[in-house]
C-alpha cells in the first residue's frame, strides 16, 4: 500500500526514470531526479520552520513552487493548506486563522493577502515567492538553497495528514477537508479510467486549493507522466500549451472547457495530440458536452465527487461518451463508482436505503473519504451515517444500469406545497428559452405554499425582453404544474464565489421574501 503513497512514489521513480521530465513550469523543466531532490530540499527547509503536524499555508497559482511544496510537505509529515487566492484578503487570514498556519507560501503580487494573514496571525513566517521579501520575510529561492538534499524519509504512514483543502463555500463557509495519505493516493484500477501511456503529457491548470488541481497533479505524477503546470486557466495558454508541449491528458471544468470553444482563433491551435479531457467539478450542461465531443475530437472522462471525497466517486467513463455512437441519456450521468467505492442513495429524511430509480441524497463509502473537517466536530459528526457512509448533500438517483445521475444539492431542493422540486429542472426549462443567458433557481418562503419556486433570470443583451408572464407560460409545457417559478425577477447578474459556483444562500438573501404577487396558478 505504501508504495502508492505520493512521496514514495516520487521517490521510486527519480529511480527508475530519474531522467523523464516530471515538472515543466514558465518553460524550466524538472526531470524526475531533479524534482525529487528539489522537494527534498523545499521538504528540510520547511521542516526547519515547522514540525509535523503543522499547516502550511500557501496564495500559490499552479506552478513549481505549489507542486514542490506539496510533495514537500507529504515528505516531511507537513500538512500543506493552500488558500483561495481569489478571495478577499480578510477572507484569505479567516482561513489562516482557522487553520492555524505557522508558514505562508505567498506570490509577490498576494501581498495584501499577505499583510492581512501577518495581521491576524503575528507569529506567521512569510516567503515570498519572488525577486525579493519585505523585511522579516525570506523568498522562495532563500527558503530552497536553505534546504538540504536528504530525504525526511516521512510519508509511509496511511493515517498521517498531508493535505488540508477549504471547501468552495458554496453552501456556507468554507470548512477545513482534512486529507491524510490513504485518501489520496492512486491505485493502478483507478488510473486505468485515463489510459495513460508511457508517453503521456499531462495538464494542469487547475487552482491548487482546490481538489481537482492537487488531486490531478498527485494523479499525473504518481503515474510518472511529464507535468505541465499553468498558472491559471486562461483558454488562450491552455491552447498554446497544448500546441507547444503535445498535451495528451488534460482536467478541464466545465466553465473553462465553454471559454476554450469560444476561443475565436481555436482553429489556429494544433489540439491533434489531446487524447483524454476529464472534466468535472460542477456539472456540464448536454448541450457543452455534445458541442465539445463536435469540436475536439478526443476522448472524455467526466469525474463527480467533492473536496470531502478527495477526488471522484464516480465517473462517466470515455466509452460510455462513445464520440461516434448514438447520443443517448448518459451524457446526462455521473458514471458507475470507481473500484473500491460504494455508492447509495438514502431517503433525506429517514436515512434508509432507497429502491433503484428513486431520488434521495447520495452516500459513498471509499478509502478516499476523509474523516472529518478541521476542528468543527459539529460538522463532523454529521458527515457520516452510523455505517461509514459519507453524505456528499447532493441529490440523485441510480438507474437499472448503475449509473449516477446527480440531480442537486440536498440543501438547495424546495419544498412546495408538499412536493420536491429540484432547482436544476426548473433552471434547465428556463435555460431553454432564447432570452435567458443564465438563470438559478430558490425556494423562498411562502405563506401558501411552505416555499414558492423563484427564479432569478439574467437576459441575453439586446434581445427583446420577455415579461415574467411569458416566461413562466414557457415553462408550462416543460414542467408539471408544481415545479413551475411562480415568481420571476430579472436580475443584472448571478452571486457567484470565488471558484464560479452560483451562490444560492446570497439569492435566496437578495431576493427574500418580497412582497409580489403569485405568478403561476397551479
Ligand atoms: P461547500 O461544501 O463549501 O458548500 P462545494 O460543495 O461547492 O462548497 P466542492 O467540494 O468544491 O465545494 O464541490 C463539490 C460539489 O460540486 C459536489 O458536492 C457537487 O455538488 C458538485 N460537483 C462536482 N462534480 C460534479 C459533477 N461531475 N456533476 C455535478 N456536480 C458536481
Ligand atoms: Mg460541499
Amino acid at each position: 500500500m505504501s508504495e502508492l503513497h505520493l512521496p514514495n512514489r516520487i521517490r521510486q521513480l527519480a529511480l527508475s526514470q530519474p531522467s523523464a521530465p516530471a515538472v515543466t513550469a514558465e518553460g524550466a523543466t524538472l526531470t524526475y531526479a531533479e524534482f525529487d531532490t528539489y522537494t527534498n530540499k523545499v521538504a528540510t527547509a520547511l521542516a526547519a520552520l515547522a514540525s509535523p503536524p503543522g499547516r502550511i499555508g500557501a496564495l500559490l497559482r499552479m506552478g513549481l513552487p505549489g507542486a514542490a511544496a506539496l510533495v514537500g510537505c507529504t515528505k516531511a509529515g507537513l500538512v500543506f493548506t493552500p488558500i483561495n487566492w481569489r478571495l478577499t484578503p480578510d477572507e484569505i487570514a479567516w482561513i489562516a486563522t482557522d487553520a492555524q498556519i505557522g508558514v505562508l507560501i505567498v506570490e509577490a503580487d498576494f501581498a495584501d493577502a499577505a499583510h492581512a494573514v501577518a495581521a491576524a496571525l503575528p507569529e506567521v513566517r512569510i516567503i515570498v515567492v519572488g525577486d525579493s521579501a519585505p523585511d522579516g520575510a525570506t523568498t522562495w529561492g532563500q527558503l530552497v538553497t536553505s534546504g538540504t538534499d536528504t530525504d525526511p524519509g516521512l510519508g509511509d504512514d496511511p493515517e498521517t495528514a498531508l493535505l488540508q483543502l477549504y471547501t468552495s463555500g458554496t453552501t456556507g463557509k468554507p470548512k477545513g477537508v482534512v486529507a491524510v495519505h490513504r485518501n489520496i493516493y492512486n491505485t493502478p484500477e483507478g488510473l486505468e479510467l485515463y489510459e495513460f501511456g508511457n508517453e503521456s503529457v499531462s495538464l494542469d491548470a487547475l487552482p491548487l486549493f482546490h481538489i481537482a488541481g492537487s488531486g490531478w497533479l498527485s494523479t499525473s505524477l504518481s503515474a510518472g507522466l511529464h507535468v505541465i503546470l499553468l498558472g491559471e486557466m486562461r483558454p488562450p495558454q491552455v491552447a498554446a500549451a497544448i500546441a507547444e508541449y503535445g498535451v495528451t491528458h488534460a482536467f478541464l471544468v466545465p466553465s473553462a472547457i465553454g471559454m476554450l470553444l469560444e476561443l475565436p482563433d481555436l482553429d489556429e491551435y494544433d489540439l491533434s495530440s489531446l487524447e483524454i479531457i476529464a472534466y468535472g467539478a460542477s456539472p456540464i450542461t448536454p448541450a457543452l458536452l455534445e458541442r465539445t465531443m463536435d469540436t475536439l475530437h478526443c476522448r472524455l472522462v467526466q469525474r463527480y465527487g467533492m473536496t470531502e471525497t478527495m477526488g471522484a466517486l464516480t465517473a462517466l467513463r470515455a466509452d460510455d461518451h462513445d464520440p461516434r455512437g448514438p447520443r443517448t441519456h448518459l451524457l446526462r450521468s455521473a458514471g458507475t463508482p470507481l473500484p473500491g467505492t460504494e455508492v447509495q442513495i438514502r431517503d433525506i429524511v429517514t436515512g434508509e436505503v432507497l429502491p433503484q430509480g428513486e431520488t434521495g441524497e447520495i452516500v459513498s463509502r471509499s478509502r478516499n473519504n476523509v474523516t472529518g473537517y478541521w476542528q468543527r466536530d459539529a460538522e463532523t459528526a454529521a458527515l457520516c451515517t452510523d455505517d461509514g457512509f459519507l453524505r456528499t448533500g447532493d441529490a440523485g438517483h441510480i438507474d437499472e444500469n448503475g449509473y449516477l445521475f446527480v440531480t442537486d444539492r440536498v440543501k438547495d431542493m424546495i419544498i412546495t406545497g408538499g412536493e420536491n422540486v429540484y432547482p436544476v429542472e426548473v433552471e434547465a426549462a428556463l435555460a431553454e428559452h432564447p432570452a435567458v443567458a443564465e438563470v438559478a433557481v430558490v425556494g423562498l418562503p411562502d405563506e401558501r405554499w411552505g416555499e414558492a419556486v423563484t427564479a432569478a433570470v439574467r437576459l441575453v443583451d439586446g434581445v427583446e425582453a420577455p415579461t415574467e408572464r411569458e416566461l413562466v407560460a414557457f415553462t408550462t409545457e416543460r414542467l408539471a404544474s408544481y415545479k413551475k417559478p411562480q415568481r420571476i425577477h430579472i436580475v443584472g447578474e448571478l452571486p457567484r464565489n470565488a471558484s464560479g459556483k452560483i451562490l444560492k444562500r446570497t439569492l435566496r438573501e437578495i431576493l427574500g421574501p418580497r412582497e409580489c404577487d403569485s405568478l403561476g396558478t397551479r
